[in-house]
């Protein structure tokens, strides 16, 4: 299985551009500290590739990597398909950017799809430009696309919907936020992304523990980060993110699993952003990685 990593940030990205936060600056200052909105290309067989949920920065992160440039027919892309974690913004707006394709293939569990057609009116919106062949997303494995070496499930996260969908008539269940299971079928290993953990249920940390490879929120460092820089009235997990640090942060479950772990979706608050900042050094010596733009994940 081979996994590359478009982008790394949370909503807004790094830097956001109505921010001038230390972190936005320093990114402005220092072009490596930039990081895009979160998002993978998985390898779902020779030449074709499934995003990860689609960000603001989609058509940026496609032109980033050859492997996703069309060719070598003039309209050929390599792009098979989306498969989304939730229906926030930051994970749904790119769609918008594939509507030069005749249909665009969608892979979401049902209040996620629910969400963007009577939400965000997707349907309406981009049915006249590109059809929209929806895909289920569940909690069996499912292979992408007829033959494909890879194949993905969900395991249910949390009820957090988006703001806009707040009053949607959709049942509240973990399906809203998903983390991906994405499975290579003929060696086993195990890919298990999840970019929003609203909270950390037992399903959650038995597909951990069966992962090789566990890409997690690394949204805050701390419970109380979105107060003490001045830009939110809630905590981090008031916001649907578990904080990194503390005794209900993440970081010590990440650490007792045997799988390469790392973090991503990380605000434009979050200390990691600095790479010289100390809680580097803390993460190291956990074992615990922070992902960065355009790594390549072979498993
Ligand atoms: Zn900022």
């Amino acid at each position: 299985m081979r996994v590359r990593v478009l982008g790394t940030a949370a909503g807004g990205g790094v830097p956001q551009w109505n921010c001038a936060c230390p972190g936005c600056s320093g990114a402005r200052a220092h072009p490596g500290w930039r990081r895009r909105h979160a998002s993978l290309a998985v390898q779902a067989g020779e030449g074709r590739w499934y995003l990860v949920n689609a960000t603001p920065d989609l058509g940026d992160q496609v032109e980033d990597y050859p492997e996703l440039h069309p060719g070598p027919e003039p309209r050929r892309t390599p792009l098979a398909g989306v498969i989304l974690t939730d229906a926030e913004l930051d994970h749904t707006l790119g769609i918008a950017r594939l509507r030069e394709a005749d249909g665009i293939e969608i892979v979401a569990t049902a209040p996620v799809r629910h969400a963007l057609l009577t939400g965000l009116h997707l349907g309406e919106v981009l049915t006249p430009y590109a059809r929209l062949d929806w895909r289920p997303l569940g909690p069996e494995d499912r292979p992408l696309g007829e033959g494909s070496p890879l194949a993905v499930g969900a395991v249910p996260v949390s009820a957090k919907r988006p703001r806009y969908a707040a009053g949607l008539d959709a049942p509240d269940d973990g399906a809203w936020v998903v983390a991906l299971r994405l499975t290579d079928r003929a060696t086993g290993r195990t890919l298990l992304y999840a970019p929003a953990l609203a909270a950390w249920p037992d399903a959650f940390q038995r597909a951990a523990e069966h992962a090789d490879c566990v890409l997690v929120d690394g949204t805050f460092w701390s419970d109380d980060e979105p107060l003490t820089s001045g830009f939110g009235a809630r905590t981090a997990t008031a916001m649907g993110h578990l904080p990194i640090e503390g005794p209900d942060g993440t970081a010590h479950r990440l650490a007792a699993l045997e799988a390469r772990t790392l973090y991503t979706h990380l605000n434009n608050t979050n200390p990691l952003n600095d790479p010289t900042a100390p809680q580097h050094s803390g993460l190291r010596k956990l074992g615990v990685e922070v992902a960065a733009d355009g790594m390549v994940i072979d498993l």
